[in-house]
């Protein structure tokens, strides 16, 4: 009975697909909504294969409201959790909220680190990414996660997980630089690493639409000249860039 065989193959070989796919997860941790922007080419590929769960300390109700509206407080941080949830969607992740203070957070990594833990234990991530020590831009949030979640990966002894920390190379900032001088709008990126110390890039040419689309999510943190702006740097830098650490 070959067709009956054939089938039987198949059918083993769609659970362990599935299986796989239900086993393999992404944890990318994170300190506002839009942080997610500096990787979503690489979420999105990955997403194609894992289950990539994107974690935000805070929900940026301290921020500006970009849109002119002047929301504050509450009603800012809901609406940035609703950006994100869009931005989630386009890259096929699931946005999760940790809802910390957003003024003090380096105050809570106590209930930071419990929370990673919960995750990790319910999610068992194969891979987890966070920010490198400058954070990109340099702002403090950023750095404070990216030691942190380095901080928790290294106790997780037991795990087979790897850490990625995402980063801008010298030479993309040199060509984010050009385009914003170009639109006369200041320098995005504060705290670009050597390029040689780059030891993981991930091409996202095929990325290029949920790249945009999920840029498009945040009018409250983003203002339409900035969405001009992204649009040419993605096209011109199909590729994002990380330093997978070792332990
Ligand atoms: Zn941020």
């Amino acid at each position: 009975m070959p067709n009956k065989y054939h089938q039987i193959v198949l059918l083993i070989v769609l659970l362990l697909t599935l299986n796989n796919k239900a086993q393999a997860n992404v944890l990318v941790l994170l300190a506002h909504p839009d942080d997610e922007t500096w990787l979503s080419g690489s979420i999105a590929k990955l997403s194609q294969t894992q289950q990539v769960h994107l974690v935000y300390a805070t929900s940026g109700g301290a921020g500006k409201d970009r849109t002119g509206l002047k929301r504050q407080g509450q009603t800012l941080a809901k609406a940035r959790e609703n950006e994100s949830e869009c931005a989630a969607k386009q890259l096929n992740a699931q946005a999760h909220f940790l809802k910390l203070d957003d003024k003090n957070l380096e105050l809570y990594e106590v209930e930071l680190i419990d929370q990673y833990q919960r995750l990790f234990e319910q999610i068992k991530p194969k891979l987890l990414i966070t920010f490198a020590q400058d954070g990109i831009t340099g702002h403090k949030d950023h750095i404070f996660i990216g030691n942190t979640v380095k901080k928790f990966w290294l106790t997780q002894t037991n795990s087979n997980s790897q850490l990625w920390q995402v980063v801008v190379s010298e030479t993309r900032a040199t060509i984010a630089q050009q385009i914003a001088t170009q639109a006369n709008y200041p320098q995005p990126i504060r705290k670009p690493v050597a390029t040689d110390s780059i030891n993981l890039t991930i091409k996202v040419r095929e990325q290029h639409q949920p790249r945009v689309t999920a840029f498009a999510c945040y009018p409250s943190q983003f203002p339409q000249g900035l969405q001009q702006i992204w649009q040419i740097f993605v096209a011109k830098t199909p590729y994002e860039e990380f330093i997978q650490v070792s332990r």
